[in-house]
């Protein structure tokens, strides 16, 4: 089976900064992939990198056996790879549904109409508040709103940036429950998260970042179980 996703060998550099040293990792389709890595091990860098923010001096991305490398953003959503970015990054002062179809911008009215109703579905809470404005909504609220705003793309693979950050236990479960709803449906994810127990939980294969290099990688069963990962990144 090809790859959806291949990075090979890249290099991110800010300024002197070497922030990722030759990483290589891939995605296959229907997976549910994981970087799991300290704050400032080169998560949110490589997620960048990979959604054209950032830019590798070497190496290459390959997504659907196509390069990357030096193409803009916004052209890289529109070939079907959406990221949620760390932080959610919503329309503050637009409603829940103004935010959801500008997650539409770079396809034809085709479909989505029927792709909102599909969210909503997903997101029962994103429905009760469409005519809300979106600064108004609660971190998770707004956590789900990024992530239905990145699926309005109709994306081939989903990239989310720490969706657990700064939300409560009961909320990161619902994240997380959410997550695995979304891949029982058939959408690929690279989902990047310091709360490693609960990202290997629910990930078919992972990959432990730190300062900048893939140390360890394997199943999320084998990575839960090693009496390594346990100590550096489980608590015990
Ligand atoms: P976090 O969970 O904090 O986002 P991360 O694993 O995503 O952590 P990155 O944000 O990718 O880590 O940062 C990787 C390295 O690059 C860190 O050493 C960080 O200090 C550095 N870095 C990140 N952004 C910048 C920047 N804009 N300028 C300079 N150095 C940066």
């Amino acid at each position: 089976m090809e790859p959806i996703l291949k990075v090979s060998d890249i290099n991110v550099y800010y300024g002197a900064i070497h922030a990722i040293k030759g990483v290589s990792f891939e995605v296959n389709p229907g997976e549910i992939v994981t970087l799991i890595g300290a704050n400032g091990a080169g998560k949110s860098t490589t997620l960048q990198t990979i959604s054209g923010l950032l830019h590798s001096r070497t190496g290459s991305i390959e997504f659907l056996g196509e390069s990357l490398m030096g193409i803009p953003a916004h052209k890289i959503v529109a070939k079907g790879l959406a990221q949620v970015p760390e932080g959610r990054r919503i329309f503050l002062q637009m409603t829940v549904e103004e935010n959801l179809q500008m997650g539409a911008y770079t396809r034809s009215g085709a479909g989505i109409d029927q792709d909102l109703e599909k969210v909503y579905t997903h997101f029962p809470r994103l429905m009760e508040r469409r005519r809300q404005i979106a600064g108004t909504l609660s971190g998770g609220e707004q956590q789900m709103l990024a992530m239905g705003r990145a699926l309005m793309s109709r994306p081939k693979l989903l990239m989310l940036d720490e969706p657990s950050m700064g939300l409560a236990p009961i909320l990161v479960e619902q994240i997380f429950e959410i997550i695995r709803t979304l891949h029982k449906a058939g959408t690929t994810i690279l989902l990047v998260e310091q709360n490693a127990q609960a990202a290997l939980s629910i990930a078919d294969r992972g990959y432990v970042l730190e300062t900048g290099r893939i140390v360890t990688s394997g199943t999320g069963q084998e990575l839960l179980a090693s009496p390594e990962i346990k100590r550096a990144y489980l608590g015990g």
